[in-house]
Formats: C-alpha cells, sequence, structure tokens
C-alpha cells in the first residue's frame, strides 16, 4: 500500500562499519529498531573494509596503466556487494528493503571515470520505495554518466553519494557513520590527545577536510551545504559522542585554533632560475586550471624560484605542465600540516607561532600562500605526523577537555 513520504534520513556506513558480516547484521538490527520507530530511511553503503584496496591490488596485476573505464567498472562491484548482503540480512529482520546501484538510484555525474562528480539526481525511484514502506539501500561511491556507462566518485567517494541524496530528497539530516566518534582536533588515530569537536560550520569542515582530514569527502560537505542539510558523524560501534556540521553553531566560547590537520599525499614542483616569476606563475597557473587540478603556490625566500603544490593523484596529470616549461623543476613528495584558526585576525599570530615552533625544531619548511583562515606547512612527509602533534600540544589543544570542548567547539 502506498503512504506520504515522511521526512527522510539519510545514513552511509563507511568500509570500517561494514567490514564483516556481523557488523552487516548488527547495521541490519538497529535499522529495523529505527524503522519501527517510524523513520523513512535511505541508506547508503561503502564496499566492506579493504575491498576497494583489494580490488585496484586485482587490477594491479593485469595492469598498472589502467583504463579508466574498466576500473570503474570493476570498483563499483564492491558497493554492490554490501548492498546486497545488507537488504539480506533487513529481510532477516523482517523489513523490506530494496537495494539500487548507482544508476538504477538516478545517480548522473560527470564522465571523468575515477573522480566523477554528481551533475543530477532523479529522485523517482527511491520516492517509489519509500512509499511503499520499503528501506532503500544504495551503493555508494558510484553514478552513471551521459553515455550509460559505471563512473566512481574518487576515494572516499560514498560521503558524496549520502549528502548528495540527503540534499535530493530534502532529508532531515544525514547521519556518516564510521569507526570514530566525530571529527577531532586532529587525526585520533595518530594524535592521541585529539578532542572530538561537538559542532562545526559547513565552511570549517570544508577546510579541515581539504586540508588533510579524511573522516568526511570535501564534496559531501559542499552538497548538504548547498541546501543546509545538517550531517553528524558518529562512530556505527557506539552512541555516544558525534559531530554536527551545519550553518550556524552556536558557541558561547571560541577557541581561536580548533583544528590541526596534516595531508601526506602532496606533490611539490620547484621551479628555480626563473627571469619572470610572476608571468611564470601566470602561465603555469592557466594550464593547471584548464584541466581542473587544484593546487597551492608557496611563499618564496628567493625572487627566481617558484612553487607549486597539487595532489599526488594528480601528478601525472601535471607532469606534462611542468617538463614543457622550459625551467629547472625539481620533484619532490611533501605533506602539508595545517593549523586551522576560528578568526582570520589571528592569522599573523598563528603564523609567527608556526614559523617560530618550525625553526626551533630545526624543520626544513614553507608556507602556502593566499590563506586567511588557517595556516600550512610545506615539511618532509616523514615529519608531519610528528608536527601535527607538535602543534596540537602547542596550540593548547592537548589540554581542551573533552566536557569543554562541547562550549569551545
Ligand atoms: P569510513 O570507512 O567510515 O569512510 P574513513 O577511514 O574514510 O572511514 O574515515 C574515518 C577515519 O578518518 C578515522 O579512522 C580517522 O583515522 C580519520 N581522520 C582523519 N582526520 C580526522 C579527524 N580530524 N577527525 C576524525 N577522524 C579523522
Ligand atoms: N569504497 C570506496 C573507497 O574505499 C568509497 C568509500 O568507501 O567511500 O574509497
Ligand atoms: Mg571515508
Amino acid at each position: 500500500m502506498e503512504r506520504r513520504v515522511k521526512s527522510v534520513i539519510v545514513q552511509k556506513y563507511g568500509g570500517t562499519s561494514v567490514e564483516a558480516v556481523s557488523n552487516i547484521k548488527g547495521i541490519a538490527r538497529k535499522v529495523a529498531l529505527e524503522k519501527a520507530g517510524g523513520l523513512d530511511l535511505v541508506i547508503v553503503v561503502s564496499a566492506m573494509g579493504d575491498t576497494t584496496d583489494e580490488l585496484m591490488k586485482l587490477a594491479d596485476h593485469i595492469t598498472t596503466r589502467h583504463h579508466k573505464r574498466d576500473l570503474d567498472m570493476l570498483l563499483s562491484t564492491g558497493e554492490q556487494v554490501t548492498v546486497a548482503l545488507l537488504c539480506m540480512a533487513l529481510r532477516e529482520e523482517g523489513v523490506t528493503a530494496t537495494g539500487l546501484t548507482g544508476w538504477q538510484a538516478g545517480i548522473s555525474t560527470t564522465t571523468d571515470h575515477g573522480g566523477a562528480s554528481i551533475l543530477s539526481i532523479d529522485p523517482e525511484r527511491i520516492q517509489r520505495e519509500l512509499k511503499m514502506g520499503n528501506v532503500v539501500v544504495v551503493a555508494g561511491f558510484q553514478g552513471i554518466t551521459g553515455k550509460g556507462d559505471i563512473s566512481t566518485l574518487g576515494r572516499g567517494g560514498s560521503d558524496t553519494t549520502a549528502a548528495a541524496l540527503a540534499t535530493r530528497l530534502g532529508a532531515e539530516r544525514c547521519e556518516i557513520y564510521t569507526d570514530v566518534e566525530g571529527v577531532y582536533t586532529s587525526d585520533p588515530r595518530y594524535v592521541k590527545k585529539a578532542v572530538r569537536i561537538s559542532s562545526l560550520t559547513y565552511e570549517e569542515m570544508i577546510l579541515m577536510a581539504r586540508r588533510g582530514a579524511g573522516v568526511l569527502h570535501p564534496k559531501a560537505i559542499e552538497h548538504a551545504m548547498t541546501h543546509n542539510v545538517p550531517l553528524v558523524v558518529r562512530s556505527s560501534m557506539s552512541r555516544v559522542g558525534g559531530t554536527w556540521i551545519h550553518g550556524a553553531p552556536g558557541r558561547e566560547v571560541s577557541h581561536p585554533v580548533y583544528g590541526i590537520v596534516f595531508d601526506k599525499g602532496r606533490f611539490c614542483y620547484t621551479l628555480s632560475g626563473v627571469p619572470n616569476r610572476m608571468e611564470m606563475k601566470v602561465i603555469i597557473s592557466s594550464h593547471l586550471n584548464s584541466l581542473d587540478i587544484e593546487y597551492d603556490t608557496l611563499m618564496e625566500d628567493r625572487e627566481d624560484t617558484l612553487s607549486f603544490l597539487v595532489a599526488e593523484a594528480d601528478q601525472e596529470l601535471a607532469d606534462p605542465i611542468f617538463d614543457s616549461v622550459g625551467a629547472i623543476v625539481r620533484r619532490e613528495r611533501k605533506a602539508t600540516v595545517t593549523v586551522v584558526v576560528r578568526d582570520e585576525n589571528t592569522y599573523h599570530v598563528t603564523l609567527d607561532t608556526v614559523r617560530k615552533i618550525l625553526q626551533e625544531k630545526g624543520q626544513a619548511f614553507h608556507i602556502i600562500e593566499d590563506c586567511t583562515n588557517h595556516v600550512t606547512a610545506v615539511v618532509e612527509e616523514s615529519h608531519a605526523i610528528a608536527l601535527t602533534s607538535l602543534l596540537h600540544s602547542a596550540f593548547g589543544l592537548d589540554e581542551v577537555q573533552t566536557s569543554e570542548a562541547a562550549g569551545v567547539f
């Protein structure tokens, strides 16, 4: 029998939360309870555990020169396994569930295989299933191109599927279930004194995610922000904690620095002996922009030096640009460590403090240009985690109490 769709909740369960069949059965029990409580639920799932990495390894056994369309065909299977298993587990709990691939869920994307963006979502099928009282389980990380080919959204892309669906369906909120209790001041896997942040604005979270906080994909936050859909990050193992990401969290007190994040996947091109720095900067920037490659430039001590920092994943695409500029180019893997500040007025003080601390450590570093709400230092990859912990202490984040975090953050 058809019934009116109430307010929808979209939930996403990441790879670690669906690692084993026992986890999937646990999620089915939880979803069954929530469904019985009267919620309309759309569940987005990732591939189980390390499945995506394992599939990549399989492909590498054949060739490392991947045909991107073939790779998407392969990688998209990981999520479909989880969809099928969760639907079976839900049925065992007495819940009728319909599993959908990306294309069945109406998710249309650009044609950039391996890093596609969602262009539009036709919600008709999902809405029909919800009206029939079914829980809808959607494969994350995938969609369909205009040509009818399977595409994937880039690593961590199931977050984007969930947020985009929540936005399109006008969901009340989008819940991201993962293996930590929320978003922390730093990656809790490496910085033991990291503190959970109870509430962040979309802009604050986008910044943290872009600078390396892998707990949430930046594109997911951008989707949620377009229609002001609140995101909540919480643990699939425990009921405590959680971080709300929304338009304007009411904060009583504000700590000037709210996160120290690192990103080990950067690649730096340094051009030396450049006669006209500004002209060269314009030429290279326009090439990078035309290929949609995001980049940063660095503050330099020397007039004839120019450095560009890109994501390691874009190196293959960027290499020919630097091959063609006729300058001496040094190429190095690097990492960034970023101090995110709440108030732009504290930028200069923060910059001075970061410089002083890194100099005292005898650390060779560069600072990224043109930032106002964060200070990013480019450092040796092997030092990134130690420096993140050091800055976490130096900026007083080790001392923030968890109870205080609710008020301070
Ligand atoms: P999932 O499989 O659920 O998508 P991810 O591995 O993509 O999980 O994201 C969760 C991981 O993100 C955590 O285990 C944690 O190590 C890492 N992480 C990085 N930065 C942060 C941060 N600032 N706060 C919380 N977790 C973070
Ligand atoms: N399975 C994909 C990955 O491992 C997508 C995701 O989990 O969000 O990156
Ligand atoms: Mg993830």
